[in-house]
């Protein structure tokens, strides 16, 4: 299992670093990407850089429909491709995916994408968002794109798939911090408020997250 960050509000060198998430999956030779970022021309501009064509997606799985999320999805579309949402997706949005897509999957309770990556479903009250949970040697890894639904709570839905051994994406306000205590591998990405307290406080576990990062389980 193998994460690349293509798109974060903080980049390596030669690549373009802007508001918004999106990790490219690699499980033996299937690609899923998750989350989008704000920029069509950003996100292709990285992907470019790392050696990525869109039509090697196999999967396209968005978090929740924030711009900064979903805004990047018609550089990333192609028509063999499948995306998966939350339900709770407006219909405008649905209705512009499955225009370009090969097909659309509703998510509403925790499932299986492909063998080693599943989905939290969807979570949260008002704003609805999905998570992903990915199985590795250690344990299982989450994925999460702003986690809005609060960090304690995806973590906790996790647990259904295994022991949860690390945490990538946004963690947005979360300020539980010490819940971290337990994990072995943090990587705050995007939006997270505490990021840099978050990397002092765990030297030897945390991660920097930005794009161009990879991350190998
Ligand atoms: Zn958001
Ligand atoms: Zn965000």
């Amino acid at each position: 299992m193998k994460l690349r960050i293509v798109y974060d509000n903080e980049a390596k060198e030669g690549l373009k670093s802007d508001w918004g998430f999106s990790c490219l999956i690699e499980t033996g030779n299937r690609k899923l990407l998750f989350d989008t970022g704000a920029s069509g021309a950003i996100l292709s501009q990285n992907m470019g850089q790392l050696g990525l064509e869109k039509e090697e997606l196999e999967f396209i799985v968005l978090s929740h429909e924030h711009w900064d999320h979903i805004g990047g999805l018609d550089a990333v579309l192609h028509p063999n491709v499948m995306v998966y949402i939350p339900r709770s997706f407006t219909r405008g949005t649905k209705n512009k995916i499955k225009e370009k897509a090969a097909e659309v999957f509703e998510v509403t309770g925790p499932a299986d994408i492909i063998s080693g990556v599943h989905t939290t479903g969807e979570l949260g009250t008002e704003l609805k968002e999905q998570s992903l949970v990915l199985d590795t040697t250690e344990g299982v890894v989450v994925l999460t794109g702003c986690a809005h639904p609060g960090l304690g709570t995806i973590i906790e839905t996790a647990k259904v798939f295994g022991d949860v051994y690390g945490v990538i994406g946004g963690f947005h306000g979360f300020d539980k911090l010490r819940q971290l205590d337990v994990l072995k591998k943090i990587s705050p990405c995007h939006c997270t408020a505490r990021k840099s307290e978050i990397m002092a406080m765990y030297p030897d576990k945390a991660v920097w997250c930005g794009v161009g990062e990879v991350l190998e389980f």
